[in-house]
């Protein structure tokens, strides 16, 4: 008889196969470690060795244009090289009289118990992070070289959990898909099996680990389920579905440089949202036709003092020269509020959504904002390059910007640099206030670009980080959207191109929806990027109007 398994997070996709168990962690532990030195000595050895097998990994992905993936095998080897866990693994081998593997799995065991009663799951799911340094150092120490590779092709792997850098060697289709016993929604193992289109659920708990080896298994990334041992009739149902997914990754793949276009005919500029200069590759791969939204933040985060004129000059003409023409729209630096950045010595406020984030950040310290400014201005110089500005609420915070870009201009002329004067400066839409008086701001920008996650966050008062509130209170509810509608109308009567660059753009019945409120540029994650242009070639501007009233009138009910 079938036996049905709900895991607690997934990748997308349906794999069928056979089961084939991957079991590392149920190798026999050495019994002591006498000689202390020696063990700590082997165990330096192993975490410099992993920590550089990481970042090598990082240095592939980041060349891939992968940044966002490479992020955590950094912190993953940053874990590695932990020394407060070195000590802990020291003293146990010295006071307990063990070896250096039951030493490591003691001290790991003790940090994952202290994470795991944390009442948070975002905090519960880096609990499986640790885990996975602790089995990549321990393979390393026991010189296990066995690869998944070494495993039969087209199967299902049932494991624990995976570390990321196993997770990332399947990402050629070899294996059909995974599952695990641990895990969450946002543990990485999961973040990178959605991030390389590997079916998958995590989390399944205990009884995965009873799967026997050859069990068939229907895995349905969709709905985290796991079927074992289904009946012929679900088999073939799901044989058939997983041969459409397949034929769809083919289709849009196939879309990747036709441009975006509604099956009336009516075009739609479809722009990537980036995070870091090397995820150009990845908008380029995915079809994109420009990087509407580059969030600065990640120059600015994990160091101890900001990025000067000349960094910020490389990293931004690097960009537009990756995208050899497009358009490239630069946001301001968008910190502050709950995004800290201690060398900025910002007051503790206790509405940080409220606070100083954003542009009022860079009121309050002008000099961060003309550096910027000045290496943008230096970088337009090189190719299409916009800058936009977030989180404006009135027609003053606009004018307060272009007054320091004029002297930021000026400045450039004064040193003799060669920079472009008059780049477009854009607004976000992302207040309230900004979406009501769009008619007045549509006076003083060149476009706006509309930021749905922070608009939907201030009109709804639901914070964006809270699962919770966000279920019920979704980012299309008419609140929002006739805020979007009305900032449209403003750009429309004021003749300036608007986009949307939040979350919203990305979801495909949204993208159909948007275009229905008169929203002809999107700009998303460029993995997003090749469904949307597939479900707006099967849309007509009609159809899209008719969603968009109805829309406007009606919520989706979604939380009971
Ligand atoms: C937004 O608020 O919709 C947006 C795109 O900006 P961010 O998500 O970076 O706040
Ligand atoms: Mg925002």
């Amino acid at each position: 008889m079938a036996i049905y398994l709900r895991g607690a997070g997934s990748a997308p996709g349906v794999a069928l196969g056979r089961a084939v168990r991957y079991m590392p962690d149920t190798m026999a532990l050495r019994a002591v470690d006498a000689d202390v030195d020696a063990a700590m000595a082997r165990f330096a050895a192993a975490q410099t060795a992993v920590a550089e097998q990481l970042r090598t990994l990082a240095a592939i992905l980041r060349a891939e244009g992968r940044a966002e993936e490479a992020r955590i095998f950094d912190a993953h080897a940053f874990l590695v090289e932990d020394e407060m866990l070195a000590l802990d693994v020291a003293r146990r081998v010295r006071d307990g009289r063990i070896s250096l593997e039951q030493a490591l799995s003691d001290a790991v065991g003790s940090l994952r118990s202290a994470i795991e009663v944390i009442d948070d799951p975002y905090l519960r799911d880096r609990s499986s992070d640790v885990d996975n340094v602790r089995r990549a150092i321990l393979a390393m120490l026991r010189g296990d070289t066995r690869r998944l590779h070494d495993l039969p092709a087209g199967a299902i792997l049932v494991t624990n959990d995976l570390t990321p850098a196993e997770t990332v060697s399947l990402r050629d289709g070899y294996i059909a898909g995974f599952v695990t016993a641990e895990g969450g929604p946002t543990s990485h193992t999961t973040i990178l099996a959605r991030a390389f289109g590997i079916p998958a659920v995590v989390g399944l708990g205990a009884a995965t680990l009873a799967i026997p080896d050859g069990a068939n298994l229907v895995l349905d990334g969709g709905a985290a389920l796991l079927i074992v041992e289904p009946d012929a009739f679900e088999w073939a149902t799901y044989e058939r579905r997983a041969s459409g997914f397949v034929a769809a990754r083919v289709r849009r793949h196939a879309l990747h440089d036709q441009p975006g276009r509604l099956a009336s005919g009516e075009s739609v500029t479809i722009w990537a949202n980036i995070g870091h200069p090397d995820e150009t590759r990845a908008a380029l791969d995915n079809g994109a036709e420009g990087i509407g939204l580059f969030r600065t933040e990640f120059l600015f985060l994990g160091r101890d003092a900001p990025p000067d004129e000349t960094e910020q000059y490389q990293v931004y003409r690097a960009t537009v020269a990756a995208m050899d023409g497009r358009a490239v729209i630069v946001r301001t630096l968008d910190v502050g509020g709950d995004k800290r950045i201690a060398y900025l010595d910002l007051p503790r406020e206790s509405n940080p959504s409220l606070g100083m984030r954003g542009l009022r950040l860079s009121m309050r310290r002008p000099e961060l904002f003309l550096v910027q400014i000045r290496a943008l201005l230096r970088a337009a110089a090189h190719g299409d390059l916009r800058i936009l500005l977030p989180m404006i609420a009135t027609p003053d915070d606009l004018a307060w910007a272009h007054a320091q870009i004029r002297s930021a201009a000026a400045s450039l002329a004064h040193d003799g640099l060669p920079h472009r004067a008059d780049v477009p400066i854009g607004v976000m839409i992302e207040t309230p206030a900004a979406a009501v008086t769009a008619d007045l701001l549509a006076r003083n920008a060149a476009f706006f670009s509309i930021g749905s996650n922070d608009l939907a966050q201030y009109t709804l008062a639901a914070d964006r980080g809270s699962a919770d509130v966000v279920a019920r209170y979704p980012h299309d509810s008419p609140a929002v959207l006739r805020l979007i509608a009305q900032a449209v109308g403003a750009a429309e009567r004021a003749r300036l191109p608007v986009c949307v660059c939040g979350e919203l753009a990305g979801v495909p019945e949204m993208a159909s929806l948007l275009i229905g409120l008169g929203v002809f540029q999107l700009s998303m994650n460029p993995a997003s990027i090749p469904a949307v242009k597939e479900r707006l070639r099967e849309t007509t501007i009609a159809k899209a109007r008719t969603i968009a009233r109805r829309a406007l009138e009606e919520q989706v009910v979604r939380a009971g």
